[in-house]
């Protein structure tokens, strides 16, 4: 409910100008993203890695309202991942992208267009030694988000997709995608959702991530554990035992200033942590979802606004 209405309050125009503000940008935004810029972005890789993490950098970027601004990502992109094999930075390194963020949602001919600039963007990455994700956006996009992954593994089988455990459908995406080699992160779900189509409990939400998780461990697939929530993340823990792949199995991945110090913990216990670090000027959308997540942010950001 807290998170529906933030997200609807902060789509107004008045808001958003209020929340834009340059002052304020440089105090609050700054905690959730790594500057504005590719290399500001690589001070941030070369920071996390040295303290054992890896990364998935998310350039920002998805409110697009033309096919020049989706070139301009995937350039976006390309020039980040040359960034990061200059400065040594691209082994074990991540991109993550939204489908939207090139060109998806433009028309009747947005998702065709998205598919062929992503297969650009991952068979540049993949040149450069760098994986790709595909995060997954509200639940009008899942189908087209997963025929486009289908679609490029089988040139590039190491890209990865994104599944919602609020989702009703996923459990069935997840029995598809639990396969050896098959790289998938799974998240709650940061969207607000309609009762049609997602779980509206908290409850009904773990014990299906849960079971997600189960399953892609049984089929032999990679589950990446993207949670801040640490129950979900011990039990992954365990089911990654279980198989006998032990830390092989899956990874675990938190959000850019958030947990830090779980995020190291997790990391000297011999786990892969890996942290998703988005950078960019268009940052409005993803700073709105982390403040729905949790009132506490709202806090924080309200005591920035009044000691401006
Ligand atoms: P929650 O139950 O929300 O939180 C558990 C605990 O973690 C909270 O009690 C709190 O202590 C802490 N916490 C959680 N969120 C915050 C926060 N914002 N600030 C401070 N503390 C917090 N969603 C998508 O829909 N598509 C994606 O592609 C996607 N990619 C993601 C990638 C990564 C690496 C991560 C970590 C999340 C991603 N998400 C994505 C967001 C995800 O769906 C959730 O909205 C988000 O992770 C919050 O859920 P939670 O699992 O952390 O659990």
């Amino acid at each position: 409910m807290y998170g529906k209405l933030l997200l609807g309050a902060t789509s107004r125009p008045a808001v958003q100008s209020m929340m834009t503000d340059s002052a304020l940008n440089e105090k609050v935004v700054a905690r959730f993203v790594a500057g504005e810029t590719a290399p500001s972005a690589v001070a941030a890789v070369r920071r996390l890695t040295s303290q054992g993490l890896k990364v998935t950098l998310d350039y920002l970027g998805e409110d697009i309202t033309d096919l020049r601004q989706a070139d301009e990502t995937v350039e976006a992109y390309r020039f980040l991942v040359e960034a990061l094999a200059e400065t040594r930075l691209a082994d074990g390194a991540e991109i993550s992208v939204k489908l939207s963020a090139v060109g998806q949602s433009l028309g009747p001919d947005g998702p065709r267009a998205s598919t062929d600039r992503a297969h650009k963007l991952v068979e540049h990455a993949a040149s450069l030694g760098v994986d790709v994700t595909f995060d997954m956006e509200d639940h009008t996009t899942v189908d087209h988000t997963l025929s486009t992954v289908t679609e490029l593994r089988n040139e590039f089988p190491r890209v990865g997709c994104v599944l919602q455990s609020m989702l009703l459908r996923t459990e069935g995406d997840a029995r598809d995608l639990a396969y050896a080699g098959s790289r998938v992160r799974i998240v709650k779900g940061a969207y607000a959702e309609p009762a049609s189509v997602a779980h509206k409990k908290r409850a009904a939400v773990d014990a299906a991530y849960v079971r997600c998780v189960r399953s892609l461990v049984d089929g032999g697939a990679y589950p990446m554990i993207a949670s801040h929530d640490t129950r979900l993340l011990d039990i992954a823990a365990f089911l990654f035992e279980a198989s006998g792949r032990a830390q092989d199995a899956g990874e675990f991945q938190m959000l850019y200033g958030i947990r830090q110090d779980e995020q190291l913990k997790r990391a000297q216990d011999g786990h892969t942590m890996r942290v998703y670090v988005p950078f960019g000027t268009d940052w409005y959308g993803y700073f709105t979802r982390r403040l729905a997540e949790r009132p506490a942010n709202l806090a924080f950001f309200v005591r920035a606004l009044i000691s401006r």
